[in-house]
């Protein structure tokens, strides 16, 4: 850059500080977001293949700032994951998830579980278990209701301080659940050793998924891998009646995607159950 001419070499310093400030500014009013009840969770039913009933809900992060808009995590969560932030927003989303979790149970539903993603930063504190047990104790919670989704390379980064605070959040009594399962390079021995009982096939291999391609052969491998270990199969990303009744047949347990349920406010999980059965 430095040999471009003078104007050129500016105009490149004037967009990069443009960036930087933006983020700085980004990430200043993230660290104000929770104080300010700006994060919101929408929630994504996870049904019982291949229509349901439903089993589980998954809860996504949402930033309604009033600065920026509203944001999807991939607007902010790097940054909350660099800057340490996520910690914090990764304690509330704990606790608000268990809050909602604990509505929906005294309505009723007492065979629902709540699940929520974890980073990795999280992950390697072992802080965490005691955020875990305290939001189940506060809420009057079994750990039952409870499903912490990590990814394969979420728990690869520091693998042994994972493996440590997933143990210790296994014996809790919480479930775990590998999330984006095929996109890592976890070894099968250190998938072994994880305390793991749900794996997730990621949306990469339903997005192309059709009767005999390689993508068929991929899932049918995972979900035999799967069962073998004893973990329940959940596909995600299903937007397509023949990706519902592929996966159905080739042994997933659980379902979830568009043509499911996309993720919405609380109060819209509970419109989806009351609807009356489809004839
Ligand atoms: P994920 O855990 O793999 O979640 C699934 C993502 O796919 C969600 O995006 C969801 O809205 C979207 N999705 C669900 N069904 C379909 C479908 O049928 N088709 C398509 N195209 N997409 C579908 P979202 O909500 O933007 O979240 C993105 C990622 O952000 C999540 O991926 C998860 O890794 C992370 N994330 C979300 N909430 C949290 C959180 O509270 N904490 C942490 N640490 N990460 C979170
Ligand atoms: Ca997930
Ligand atoms: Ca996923
Ligand atoms: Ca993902």
């Amino acid at each position: 850059a430095k040999k471009q001419g003078r104007n050129g070499y500016r105009f490149f310093e004037h967009a990069m500080n443009a960036d930087v400030h933006q983020q700085m500014q980004l990430q200043q009013d993230l660290r104000k977001a929770i104080h300010n009840n700006e994060l919101v969770l929408y929630y994504q039913p996870k049904l019982v293949a291949p229509a349901g009933p439903l089993t589980g809900i998954e809860a996504l992060i949402r930033w309604q700032s009033p600065e920026h808009g509203f944001l999807t995590p991939d607007r902010f969560l790097p940054l909350a994951e660099s800057s340490g932030l996520i910690v914090p927003i990764g304690n509330w989303v704990i606790n608000e998830a268990c809050r909602q979790m604990k509505v929906w149970f005294d309505q009723g539903h007492s065979d629902w579980s709540m699940a929520v993603n974890l980073s990795a930063v999280q992950l390697e504190h072992i802080s965490l278990v005691d955020v875990v047990r305290e939001a189940l104790e506060e809420h009057e919670l079994s750990p039952a209701h409870l499903v912490l989704e990590i990814t394969e390379s979420t728990a690869m980064r520091d693998a042994e301080a994972s493996l440590k605070v997933l143990n210790k959040l296994a014996a809790l009594g919480v479930s775990i659940s590998i999330d984006d399962f095929g996109t890592g390079y976890s070894s099968l021995l250190y998938l072994k050793h994880l305390p793991a009982n749900e794996l997730k096939i990621d949306r990469g291999f339903i997005t192309e998924l059709a009767q005999g391609n390689d993508d068929e052969a991929i899932i049918q491998a995972i979900i035999a891998l799967g069962k073998t270990l004893g973990m329940k199969i959940v596909a995600e990303g299903v937007e397509t009646p023949e990706q519902q009744e592929l996966l159905t047949r080739l042994g997933c347990d659980t379902l979830q995607g568009y043509l499911l349920g996309r993720p919405g406010p609380a109060d819209m999980v509970s419109t989806i159950t009351e609807q009356p059965e489809r004839a």
